[in-house]
């Protein structure tokens, strides 16, 4: 059973016990664009305790928002009565719900597109919002008036922008306009928040025009600062450059390719990033150029390598190069590089060292720094090929040993 046929099943049980109940939103959307819905949810007339004592298995997460999600055959589906938000008191949250019919729920909802039932026993589609109208002619437009609905709720406004870019309509004027005036009230919204809806921005691969419209409408400048003039075009311009699929730390790193490092990881603490997401992002960008390098040492291209994230640095120097210098040397640094990997074909990237610190102690190196900068050179001796047994590990480090006993005697 697939989570369209759960939430189906869902509507005919609430109809066969008398309550109204549809499909709803971002799913009626996407049927109608032919596109494949994340989520199913169904809204009906029945309330909270009404929904619940229908099903076996119901888990009651949200009943304050009207929300109820009922376990079906494996499946999730999340079942909302009609209901009318009523005031937000900080820009996101409504402090209270009040439950209502099928036109009133319509009219709450953020944009006409994301506005529209759908009965999937009769096939037809109920719209109170016009959103089929913009649907055809591709525009994003909010429900009422933009500045009230981007006031009641800030994120709509970046919620704008990533339905722009994943589906590639445009943001109608009036409301684009009205996102360019209350830009600045984004600064209210979680990083978190911020961060899931600019994840689905950068990744989609239309991320350059949605970093457009993130630069033009100030959204960008608010959030992050430094989103102005060159900088906020070599950010619309890398992330056009990049493939078609990347993830988030790559979409970030190629909208932050303008600014300084160390600049861009501060202004990317907003976003409340996991630790590992932040490695990503700072490793790429203080990376930029190092892959150019002209007779890079085969230790060093295997040490590269050997990053989980050498795929993604290399996909951003290629894309800068593009946008910088429009290619040329650059790219063609990049290739040789791409030719000198396919011929080291499968070699041990991260081979174990030869010899481990007590073999090198019994050599007679000493612990502390001494035997630290050994450990490293051997093992870079052994990345070049220089050194493919314990025997030759063993005689380059008794030479080693030699060479810095004299030197320091
Ligand atoms: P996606 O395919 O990305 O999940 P979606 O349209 O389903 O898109 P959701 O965030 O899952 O978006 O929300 C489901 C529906 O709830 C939306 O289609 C919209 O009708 C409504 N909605 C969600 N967030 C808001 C909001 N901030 N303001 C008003 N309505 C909203
Ligand atoms: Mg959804």
């Amino acid at each position: 059973m697939t989570n369209k046929q759960a939430a189906i099943k869902v509507v005919k049980v609430l109809r066969q016990n008398g309550f109204e109940a549809l499909l709803a939103g971002g799913c009626v959307r996407d049927m109608l664009l032919r596109r494949r819905a994340n989520d199913y949810d169904v809204v009906t007339d029945a309330r909270p305790d009404e929904v619940a004592k229908l099903f076996n298995r119901t888990l009651k997460v949200g009943v304050k928002f009207g929300v109820v999600i009922v376990l079906i055959r494996g499946m999730h589906v999340e079942v909302a009565t009609f209901r009318t938000d009523a005031d937000y008191a900080d820009g996101r949250h409504p402090v209270s719900v009040q439950f209502t019919n099928a036109a009133e729920d319509a009219s709450r909802r953020d944009f006409t597109i994301n506005g529209m039932f759908f009965d999937p026993i009769d096939k037809k589609v109920i719209d109170y919002v016009g959103g089929q109208v913009d649907l055809k002619k591709r525009l994003i437009r909010t429900i009422g008036k933009a500045e009230d609905r981007f006031a009641e709720d800030h994120l709509r406004m970046l919620r704008a922008v990533r339905f722009s870019t994943q589906l590639g309509f445009v943001i109608e004027p009036t409301t684009f306009a009205a996102i360019c005036s209350l830009a600045g009230d984004i600064k209210k919204i979680s990083g978190e928040r911020i961060a899931m809806e600019l994840e689905g921005i950068l990744v989609a691969p239309n991320r350059s025009a949605g970093a457009a419209m993130l630069v033009k409408s100030g959204l960008a400048e608010q959030i992050f600062g430094g989103f102005v003039g060159d900088k906020a075009a070599l950010a619309v311009g890398v992330l056009g450059q990049l493939p078609k699929k990347i993830d988030f730390s790559l979409g970030l790193a190629g909208f932050f390719a303008g600014l300084e490092t160390e600049t861009a990881v501060e202004g990317l603490r907003v976003l409340r990033l996991s630790n590992k997401q932040k490695k990503h992002v700072k490793y790429l960008l203080a990376n930029r150029g190092r892959l150019l390098k002209e007779k890079m040492s085969l230790a060093e291209l295997k040490q590269f390598l050997a990053e989980p994230y050498f795929e993604d640095l290399y996909s951003l120097e290629r894309a800068l190069q593009v946008v910088c210098v429009g290619g040329g040397e650059g790219i063609v640094a990049l290739q040789a590089l791409r030719r000198r990997i396919d011929q080291l074909g499968d070699v041990e990237l991260r081979p174990a060292p030869l010899l481990d610190g007590h073999a090198l102690v019994r050599l007679g190196a000493v612990a502390g720094p001494e035997l630290g900068q050994l450990a490293e050179e051997m093992y870079i001796a052994q990345l070049e090929g220089e050194l493919q047994t314990g025997e030759e590990a063993e005689r380059w480090v008794r030479k080693w040993l030699k060479k810095h006993r004299t030197i320091e005697g």
